[in-house]
């Protein structure tokens, strides 16, 4: 049992094993631990490197916390059962583990044990990294970058491309991290959940940022079918990559909607930022940006529908004329 890494990576199997071996109960000091990590999470960092917790000279006991206290935030968001809190959990979990990874050297034991657990390890064809064509499709990132269009396929397996050259991550850890975003987002229920996690999921509602997400006030069917598509991963936290935020926003912006307004459904996705998505924002209305055409949001994948129209603000004028 290696416990520096299932510090590292908790949600992994050698993680569990840790908590079942030295048979880490939750108390306070873990609750407690918990809480910060799910706060943590939900303001995550990587360039300021806040939230990285490196093991190697820590005592036993605070490597056994740090461990217990992911499975005890796990035990409070299974209890609490919101949604929001769950994805924010899931997304800064990943990032976290991303920011370590990122500084291992390729070929690392780390990210082998990783990629062979979550079942995305990279293998060779023709030189080139490769994956199959359904683990892909499974953790690819909802991002341009990453559609199949956009890849080379060849055999069943789908290349991999290195960082440089366009490439801004490591394309192999990206997909790990989504791997691990969806496993740490994946709770059970909780049933009559011990007092200690009923007192601190109290604790942790009430140390919740003051910008909670703001409700959606938009009925279905106000708008095309892209843009309702968008509304709901924001209506049910999820993450929504760059040209779907920005698509969402700008639509948004030539509908008029006002600036507080766009800032409040953003809240709801789960790694809101507000300095980030208001710097956003304002920086789209300022630029007066036009909104993408239909054929710019089909090559970003975001088109779901064939509404006969040329851009999705022509949606409503369609929409009446059909009508009439
Ligand atoms: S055709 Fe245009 S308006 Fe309709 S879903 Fe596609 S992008 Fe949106």
């Amino acid at each position: 049992m290696e416990l520096d890494f299932a510090c590292r990576y908790p949600f992994t199997e050698e993680g569990k094993q840790a908590i079942i071996e030295n048979n880490i109960q939750v108390n306070d000091e873990i609750a407690e631990r918990a809480v910060q990590r799910v706060l943590n999470a939900m303001n995550w960092r990587d360039k300021e490197g806040r939230g990285i917790y490196d093991p190697t000279y820590a005592h036993l006991s605070d490597k056994l916390t740090e461990i217990g206290s992911y499975g005890a935030a796990r035990m409070m968001l299974s209890h609490l059962r919101n949604r929001y809190l769950t994805n924010s959990f899931a997304v800064g979990e990943a990032k976290r583990a991303y920011a370590f990874l990122k500084g291992l050297e390729e070929g690392h034991p780390d990210i082998k044990r990783l990629q062979e657990e979550f079942g995305v390890v990279p293998e060779k064809r023709e030189g080139k990294d490769t994956l199959p064509l359904a683990t892909y499709v499974k953790f690819a990132p909802r991002s341009v970058d990453y559609r199949l269009v956009n890849r080379n396929v060849k055999g069943g397996r789908v290349e991999i491309r290195k960082k440089g050259a366009g490439v801004s991550k490591r394309e192999d850890l990206r997909l790990l991290q989504e791997a691990i975003k969806i496993r740490v987002g994946h709770l059970g229920t909780i049933k009559n959940a011990p007092e200690i996690i009923r007192k601190h999921s109290e604790r942790l509602m009430k140390s919740m940022p003051k910008v909670a997400p703001s409700k959606m006030s938009f009925e279905k069917g106000d708008n095309p079918p892209c843009i309702e598509k968008l509304l709901e991963a924001a209506r049910l936290h999820q993450n929504l990559g760059h040209q779907g935020r920005w698509s969402l926003a700008v639509y948004l912006i030539n509908k008029g909607v006002p600036y507080e307004k766009i800032l409040g459904i953003f809240s709801n996705f789960p790694d809101y930022d507000e300095r980030i998505a208001s710097y956003q924002i304002k920086h789209a209305i300022n630029r007066n940006y036009t909104m993408p055409a239909c054929s710019m949001m089909l090559s970003y994948g975001l088109c779901v529908a064939n509404c006969k129209v040329k851009s999705p603000l022509g949606w409503d004028e369609w929409k009446k004329r059909k009508r009439s």
